[in-house]
């Protein structure tokens, strides 16, 4: 059993996630003596080494060990479990390793699972080929006898198989890590939330306790007060910096502008700003709610301030949705260094003409600018709802492409995942009476198909939309969660996916709460 000692282990500068790694160990046993185990070493960690370098693999990849015992496989998965820079193990039988070695190590491992089925020779030496080769290229073997026990143990895992220089390897590879990444986030992520659920809403409500429970989430309760006195509080000079920030940043109403008509209704905002800053960082909170019910010493609904700290990083939900606050927050972890943003979102209303049926998501307010795709302008103007002065807000169009569109609810015995793959499309009318920012789409595999399904799932209407990542992605997260994912594709069929939603009734029911 070699392992690293602490100085090997490098900090991850330049990679996307600094300080987070993944564990690769090679899979062996001492049968083969020290010469052949001494080649499997030298082997795996120059695929290690080509793994790390890899620009699709967002952390850095720490060559742990070559395991050969239980005691010293136990070992590394109880470290693995105790060390938070760690994000997951990636396991390859490099040779033939004896599968009871593995049962105290995976019977004990609480991190992610990444079953690297890969071989050290890409292309089969034919004329040379002997058994010294077949004996030191047998993942084929080894790694059947890893993949029965982790099976038999019921261990969730991905399994990827490829060379370690096919980049459609390191593409899978760093899309789970992604996931991983998005894990731990889930496991240190609070939720604060300013006033509780919008009365009478069902979906957005659910069980906190096991949203903590299954996905390592806290939602922790906050009066709206506690808000408007951190507002008070925030220094005029951190008011004064934010307005600044919003005259370069964006294309300014004429009203907003310095002197302008309504520069006071900015400044409230930039009050509100401040003071939500202040607020999540003071109590280390990732992730936020509101809800327009409850505005108690606002002057407005927090439009701009919402949708700025989106875009920096911060999970939002409106109505006090904090399930979709986190996945927000998860989503924006996950998609991290990625071409593409991240928003909270909301199917709104359809363009339902015959055979260019599409879908208008928005919300009052609060959607990300990073999925614009121009130079968002910030404007003032009237909401119906609230009962307060008109919020400023930042007004875009989303930018088109491929996005996919995930949200959570709770079936009372389980989370449920939903997912829809979907193309973000150009909008090419004026909205002149529509000054909020909005996303037009075509969900796959169509409209129809799309829509039944989702609706058959129950899915909610507040979601993420991410313009990062793909179904994959959500996939990997789900697995690591061990919670149900509906996923509806661009090749998928409505009577197909109406069959899974009857047999994830039975699989998923079964196994939770
Ligand atoms: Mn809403």
């Amino acid at each position: 059993m070699q392992t690293l000692s602490d100085t090997d282990v490098r900090t991850g500068a330049g990679k996307p996630y600094p300080g987070l790694e993944l564990w690769l160990l090679a899979g062996s046993q001492d049968m083969y003596g020290a010469e052949a185990l001494a080649q499997v070493e030298a082997q795996w960690r120059e695929v290690c080494a080509a793994i790390d370098a890899s620009d699709s693999v967002p952390v850095r990849v720490i060559p742990r060990a070559v395991a050969t015992s239980a005691d010293g496989i136990l070992r590394v998965c109880q470290a693995a479990n105790a060390a938070p820079e760690c994000i997951g193990l990636a396991v390859w039988m490099h040779t033939f390793s004896p599968a009871k070695m593995w049962i105290a190590g995976l019977s004990a491992l609480r991190k992610p699972l990444l079953h690297l089925h890969t071989q050290y020779n890409e292309r089969l030496p034919w004329s040379e080929i002997d058994m010294d080769f077949m004996n030191l290229n047998q993942s084929a073997h080894g790694d059947r006898e890893f993949a029965y026990i982790a099976t038999r143990l019921g261990v969730r895992r991905k399994t990827v198989v490829g060379h370690w220089r096919d980049p459609r390897t390191l593409d899978r590879i760093g899309t789970w890590c992604r996931a991983a990444c998005g894990w731990h986030e889930a496991h240190g992520l609070k939720v604060a939330r300013f006033g509780d659920n919008m009365r009478n809403v069902a979906v957005t409500d659910g069980d906190k306790v096991e949203a903590q429970i299954r996905l390592g989430i806290s939602i922790d309760g906050y009066g709206v007060g506690d808000l408007t006195d951190a507002m008070a509080a925030a220094p005029a000079s951190d008011v004064e910096a934010l307005l600044e920030q919003y005259d370069s940043e964006y294309v300014m109403a004429p009203e907003l502008q310095p002197r302008g008509a309504r520069r006071a209704s900015l400044e409230d905002a930039a009050r509100i700003e401040a003071g939500l800053r202040s607020f999540l960082s003071a109590g280390g909170y990732n992730a936020f709610t509101d809800t327009f019910e409850d505005l108690h010493g606002l002057t407005q609904l927090p439009g701009i301030a919402a949708q700025r700290l989106m875009a920096d990083g911060y999970g939002f939900g409106g109505e006090g949705d904090w399930k979709t606050a986190a996945l927000v927050r998860i989503f924006k972890v996950m998609g991290r260094g990625l071409a593409g943003g991240t928003s909270f979102m909301e199917d709104y209303t359809y363009d339902l003409t015959p055979g260019n049926e599409r879908v208008l998501g928005s919300h009052m307010l609060e959607v990300c600018p990073s999925i614009a795709t121009a130079r968002p302008s910030c404007e003032i103007h009237p909401l119906g709802i609230g009962g307060r002065e008109d919020p400023v807000r930042l007004v875009f169009d989303a930018a088109p492409g491929p996005a996919v569109l995930v949200a959570m609810l709770d079936l009372g015995d389980r989370f449920r995942l939903v997912a829809n793959e979907l193309e973000v499309l150009p909008i090419e009318e004026e909205l002149p009476k529509l000054p909020v920012a909005r996303a037009l789409w075509r969900p796959a595999p169509d409209f129809f198909t799309a829509t039944e399904a989702w609706l058959s799932a129950g899915g909610p209407h507040h979601s993420v939309l991410s313009c990062a990542l793909g179904l994959d992605a959500v996939t990997d997260l789900a697995t690591m969660a061990g919670i149900e994912l509906f996923a509806i594709k661009g090749d998928s069929t409505l009577p197909q996916l109406l069959n899974e939603l009857r047999w994830n009734d039975r699989s998923y029911s079964q196994q939770c709460r």
